[in-house]
């Protein structure tokens, strides 16, 4: 997934878990080999080659399930179906470099809300068979919440599973609060805010994360599948929900939709957020002005 991953156990005797964290890991990373377009015989990479219906791990499925459903309640802001156009950019790996109008919009073709969707039998169906699928939105959040399954199954009461930022709370810190700090986007290595919270998870897309500068233009990898471009609308955003999977896609989503439609969404979905503008201007959900601690 590109980042580090660190387990915390907080419970009385905690070194006895070790296996437990073991087995957390290693179920992360099949989870990865599921899900990554670079991992040769993946679900996502299967789904993206053929052109007829496919069967898939129950996992994926899953994933595709929150995927289409934070597509339609954003009215396509996040778009699992946008894979062409993320390999296009090549935020992955290498030189990137701004494509061609031309190439955005082939890229685009057959992108819309509702062009993956999930039969009844639990097969893949593309509208277009031409369509990649990218779940860089949602999988770390899915890998994370399948950590957090294990660790909770063994009877852990209180953990953190953070994968660079993003991460899964159970329980609290033995007593207090766990102290979540969330990056600036525009000061590297500085705070924004912290949150102090139990049993949640906060994950956070930023433009900061994989970018490129052309022309004096930050160009990064949180693209609108409305215009093929990176989206303009904020800095980064925040999300606090139940499930790591849903505030991974959701925190995209609202990225995507830029401060005003994006709060909106907030509003209306069980979850809670911080807004970093374009301008720099901080929105807070009113859930969330409780538990937000100011540098
Ligand atoms: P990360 O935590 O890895 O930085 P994010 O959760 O912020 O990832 O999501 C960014 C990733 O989501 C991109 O690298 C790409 O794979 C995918 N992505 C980018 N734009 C969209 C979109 N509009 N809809 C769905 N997925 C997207
Ligand atoms: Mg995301």
């Amino acid at each position: 997934m590109g980042t580090v991953v660190e387990i915390r156990i907080s419970d009385p005797g905690a070194n006895q878990y070790s296996d437990v964290v073991t087995a957390a890991f290693k179920e992360m990373e099949r989870i990865e080999n599921l899900m990554s377009p670079y991992v040769d015989g993946s679900d996502v990479q299967r789904l993206s080659d053929s052109g007829s219906p496919v069967a898939v791990s129950a996992e994926t499925i899953e994933v595709l399930h929150v995927a289409a459903r934070i597509a339609t309640e954003s009215g396509g802001a996040f778009n699992a179906g946008i894979g062409r156009l993320i390999q296009l950019w090549g935020f992955a790996g290498g030189q990137p470099v701004v494509p061609e109008r031309e190439m955005i919009d082939r890229a685009l073709a057959g992108v819309e809300p509702g062009s993956v969707t999930v039969a009844d039998d639990g097969t893949v169906i593309k509208v277009s068979p031409h369509l990649a699928i990218d779940l860089g939105g949602i999988a770390k959040g899915y890998a994370i919440d399948r950590a957090v399954q294990i660790l909770a199954d063994a009877g852990i009461r209180h953990a953190s599973v953070n994968a660079g930022g993003d991460m899964r709370l159970i329980g609290d810190r033995s007593g207090s609060p766990w102290r979540i700090g969330i990056q600036h986007p525009r000061q590297s290595g500085q705070l924004l805010a912290r949150l102090d919270l139990a049993g949640r998870a906060v994950v956070t897309s930023g433009d900061y994360e994989r970018s490129f500068e052309s022309g004096g233009i930050l160009y990064h990898h949180l693209l609108d599948p409305r215009t093929g471009y990176p989206a303009r609308g904020c800095q980064a955003v925040t999300v606090v929900a139940e499930n790591a999977a849903y505030a991974d896609a959701l925190a995209t989503a609202v990225f995507v939709l830029g401060p005003e439609a994006g709060l909106e969404l907030l509003r209306k979905s069980p979850a809670e957020g911080l807004i970093v503008a374009a301008d720099g201007a901080v929105q807070v959900t009113d859930g969330l002005k409780e538990v937000v601690v100011w540098p």
